[in-house]
């Protein structure tokens, strides 16, 4: 199948199940973002802030670029202009800067919390008591220019489905409670992104509202 009708077969199934699908274009041509886009996909997910700069000046300005790789705070100012919505938010430090960046720009950005959930000991990610300081430091209620939306993660790389249903139950529940206890059950605290082309129906069937998919649709990198 071609990227269009790979995007027409999956939106079908995301949208009875409504779940909205960021589409990972990292490494691919800005051909295959129009393929797509012509299919009416308008959220496009990349991981590396020089690429994702380059996409969105290259393409149509209704298309909303999500960060969903390690941001450092050096490099928020040049995603700060347009950015939809930041995945992979993992410290107050951070948050504060993208709160300076967007303020410069009179916006408000859009964030996730990435969570760490994986048994593998990559660095990215907060555990949960991390979690629950950033959420109760007394600083995050000075960030005007930021919205926490939700929370992200990403599960083992494994072909272990119970490891990675386990690892997504736990977040989803994470989700839950920080959505009562924290946001009063705000309705803007209303996203749950996990699962990538290998795990998401496993991640849709633990509760997510947003998948990542990128090989799914446009082949392999
Ligand atoms: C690359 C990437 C994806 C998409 O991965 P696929 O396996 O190609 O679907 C999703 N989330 C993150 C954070 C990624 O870096």
């Amino acid at each position: 199948m071609d990227v269009a009708d790979q995007i027409k077969t999956i939106k079908e199934e995301l949208n009875r199940l409504d779940v909205t699908l960021v589409a990972v274009s990292k490494t691919k041509s800005l051909e295959d973002i129009m393929a797509a886009y012509d299919a009416e996909q308008r959220i496009f997910g990349e991981n590396v802030v020089q690429e994702l700069v380059g996409k969105y000046e290259a393409l149509p300005k209704d298309i909303k670029w999500h960060l969903i790789g390690h941001l450092q705070s050096n490099k928020v100012k040049y995603i700060a202009p347009f950015v939809a919505l930041i995945h992979s938010v993992d410290s107050i430090k951070l948050l504060k800067e993208i709160n300076k960046q967007a303020h410069k720009h009179n916006r408000t950005i859009d964030c996730l919390l990435q969570v760490h959930i994986a048994a593998e000991d990559t660095k990215f990610g907060l555990d949960h008591v991390e979690l629950i300081e950033l959420l109760r430091s007394p600083e995050l209620a000075q960030l005007n220019n930021v919205r926490i939306r939700g929370l992200m993660g990403i599960a083992t790389n494994t072909p272990n489905e119970k490891e990675i249903k386990e690892e997504f139950r736990e977040l989803k529940s994470l989700y839950d409670g920080i959505k009562s206890s924290f946001f009063g059950e705000k309705p803007s605290f209303d996203i749950l992104s996990m699962g990538m082309s290998s795990d998401y129906k496993i991640a849709i069937e633990q509760g997510c509202t947003m998948v990542r998919l990128g090989s799914t649709i446009f082949g392999g990198r």
